[in-house]
């Protein structure tokens, strides 16, 4: 990228975050060669990788779609050129493309998906220019579960891209829609019709576990879907609980891996990730006996430490299912039960029930049908009792 003089080095990222410029050249190379795609999908792309340090302007190789340079302009005041007064804009392909990271909402989404659709990894890899700033982060730790999950018989892409090291602070993606970008170049070549997501419940109807929020907004969804790939959401109805619960029951269960720490071969078992996983799984487990990694944690573990802020803490209602539901928990967990009131049960049983008024919002027509009823195969739906205690649910009263 070349900067014009009004950009900056330093502009907002995701949330209220601050993402710095180091180097104005990345790379994202493709597992196979491909016919150019459609250039408002090479825009699209443009735009989320350099977006927190444009100003006004993104010029790009190929002009644009009208529709998606009025887009552009309207949702981030930004000038696209040049535009092409006779490109129509690019039609929905048939098949939808999961964005796949491994992970255990990631495993669920594709479980739940038709079978035999493409999955496309954004591999992190080292950028020839600047040293890796964090190399205890387990990139091959993540890319042995996508392999693996080739060699189980899913249709995988591995996408590879040294992006977030050109961010400060390292590993940030420009945008977080900037994780799609493989499946935004690959799109005509896979016959791209919606691009999958992962997200739970709790991103998008919830303050992540602390208040029913309601719905959430569009965000960058219109801009997606004018390059003919509405979003796909599956995991939008179902909270955490559901989703580890789905992913369990998928072939994939036993390799989905959040945690980018530990060793290739384990996750650390310590970190916020882990012990939230560590719960849910203990939780949900039908196994009388008690998990010795759960038994392990300890007080000065991180993962441990990050509940001991001020409540309510991120993921609260993920953490009264867990612990009102495990027979007998270490002692730094005792503690947070006793602090949480000693939630009970029924509080939280809508947790593991789909959330049926997101399935219009969260998955296109043409798959409704066949993605709720793969839900339904693993899950009730929470019924009015159920409806009740989500939405009333607020923890910051
Ligand atoms: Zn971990």
């Amino acid at each position: 990228m070349e900067l014009s003089s009004d950009d900056v080095l330093q502009g907002g990222g995701q949330g209220t975050m601050n993402v710095g410029l180091l180097e104005r050249h990345f790379h994202i190379k493709l597992p196979n060669a491909i016919d150019l795609p459609h250039p408002d999908l090479t825009a699209l792309v443009a735009l989320v990788t350099t977006k927190p340090w444009i100003t006004s302007t993104l010029v790009v190789d190929r002009a644009v779609s009208k529709e998606f340079a009025r887009l552009v302009f309207k949702l981030f005041r930004i000038n696209i050129s040049p535009v092409s007064e006779t490109l129509e804009p690019r039609a929905p392909g048939s098949v939808p493309v999961l964005s796949y990271s491994g992970g255990v909402d990631s495993v669920a989404a594709s479980q739940v998906l038709p079978s035999g659709i493409p999955h496309v990894h954004f591999k992190r890899i080292d950028h020839d220019k600047i040293r890796d700033r964090a190399p205890h982060v387990m990139t091959e730790a993540i890319a042995d579960v996508v392999s693996e999950t080739g060699k189980r018989g899913y249709e995988v892409h591995i996408v590879e891209t040294d992006l977030e090291h050109i961010c400060h602070p390292y590993p940030t993606l420009p945008h977080w829609f900037a994780i799609t970008v493989g499946v935004l170049l690959m799109a005509d070549e896979l016959d791209a019709g919606a691009i999958a997501l992962g997200g739970t419940l709790e991103t998008f109807y919830m303050d992540m576990g602390r208040k029913w929020t309601g719905e959430g907004g569009k965000g960058l969804e219109p801009l997606s879907e004018i390059v003919g790939l509405p979003f796909i959401r599956p995991m939008l109805g179902i909270t955490e609980i559901g989703t580890m619960q789905i992913a369990s029951a998928s072939n994939l269960g036993d390799i989905a891996r959040s945690c980018v720490l530990g060793t290739r071969a384990k996750p650390c078992g310590v970190c916020v990730k882990c012990v939230r996983k560590i719960l849910t799984s203990a939780a949900i487990s039908d196994s009388k006996k008690v998990p010795s990694e759960l038994m392990l944690l300890r007080q000065e573990d991180p993962g441990i430490k990050a509940l001991e802020t001020e409540l309510p803490l991120y993921m609260q209602a993920q953490l009264e299912y867990s612990l009102s539901r495990i027979k007998e928990l270490p002692k730094p967990l005792e503690k947070l039960y006793t602090r949480l009131g000693e939630p009970e049960q029924a509080q939280t049983t809508w947790m593991e029930r789909y959330y049926l008024s997101a399935i219009n919002r969260s998955v296109p027509a043409p798959w409704r049908e066949s993605v709720l009823t793969n839900i339904l195969k693993y899950l009730p739906l929470m019924d009015d009792e159920h409806l009740k205690d989500a939405v009333s649910w607020d923890r910051t009263k």
